[in-house]
């Protein structure tokens, strides 16, 4: 088994590229921020206690994402191992993380960091959309779907999805939190010599090529 960590800022592609390194190779993919949407788009208790907190762009409290990663950790099957995407955020998050690897007998293999300056991250995130049916991710300037209001990928005219914290007062916030909370992270691993950097800037396809690099 491996697993790994994709760290970076919000719009440096963790998502996208974790999609994928689970549709090729069969890892398992926990996003801390798909749960909660999830959990938000359900109605549940946890959904409605953190709809604020995410609509704003602030973390939700480590005891919530932990208790969600717990979850996952000691019920889900899986043989080639774990990419954790937006997750840890935090210091806590981290030495939580390491102590419910060792809890299950397993580790920390790489982390990843992607790096990508913030004028792009703006722009990749000020709008993008996804298709509510598949997940494809599009965006307003950059990869509009060919025709207008038709998913390019699975064809349904059902609907798209704009984040709601995908706004510029969000954004904001959400970059602060990054730099704040969560870069400090990198040094936690680099010290742990697990990280292993790259450049967020690259196409989809060279990333998804350094990346299985490091996984090799
Ligand atoms: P981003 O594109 O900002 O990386 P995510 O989908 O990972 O977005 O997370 C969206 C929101 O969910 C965050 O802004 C935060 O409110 C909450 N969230 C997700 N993961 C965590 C985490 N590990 N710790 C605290 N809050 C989290
Ligand atoms: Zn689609």
């Amino acid at each position: 088994m491996k697993n790994l960590i994709l760290l970076g800022p919000p719009g440096a592609g963790k998502g996208t590229q974790a999609r994928t390194l689970c549709e090729k190779y069969g890892f398992v993919q926990l996003s801390t921020g798909d749960m909660l949407r999830e959990a938000k788009k359900d109605e549940t208790d946890l959904g409605r206690k953190v709809a604020g907190i995410m609509a704003k762009g602030e973390l939700v409290t480590d005891e919530i994402v932990i208790g969600l990663i717990e979850k996952k950790l000691t019920n889900d099957e899986n043989e080639i191992g774990f990419i954790f995407d937006g997750f840890p955020r935090t210091l806590a998050q981290a030495d939580a993380l390491g102590n419910l690897l060792d809890s299950i007998g397993q580790s920390l293999d790489h982390v990843v960091e992607l790096f990508v300056d913030d004028e792009k991250l703006v722009q990749r995130i000020i709008g993008r959309f996804t298709c509510s049916s598949c997940g494809e991710l599009y965006h307003k300037i950059t990869k509009p779907p060919e025709n207008a209001g038709i998913c390019d990928v699975c064809g349904s005219k059902d609907k798209f999805n704009f984040r709601q914290d995908d706004n510029e007062v969000s954004l904001k916030i959400r970059l602060l939190a990054y730099y704040r909370d969560t870069s400090p992270l990198i040094g936690y691993y680099h010290v742990l010599n697990k990280l292993r950097k790259i450049n967020g800037l690259g196409s989809v396809d060279e990333i998804q090529n350094n990346i299985r690099n490091i996984i090799k």
